[in-house]
């Protein structure tokens, strides 16, 4: 679950989200951890509102078949 007060962009429209909206169609995804990392921590979410999302998988279907 999500933290209540988690917001994120859309990485190409820049719509902005919350934990809310994520039923509605968006698409999250957290990158893992690295471990053993001296680097801040920080709470990268890749997010893309539902109507990128339908482009990006678009996109990705276009890629995989040419
Ligand atoms: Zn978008």
């Amino acid at each position: 679950m999500p933290s209540p007060d988690l917001q994120f962009t859309c990485l190409r429209c820049g719509r902005r989200g919350t934990p809310d909206d994520v039923a509605t169609g968006w698409s999250l995804s957290t990158p893992p951890r690295p471990t053993g990392s001296d680097a801040p921590r920080e709470e990268t979410v890749t997010a893309l509102c539902p109507a990128c999302a339908r482009d990006a998988v678009r996109d990705l279907e276009g890629r995989l078949d040419p």
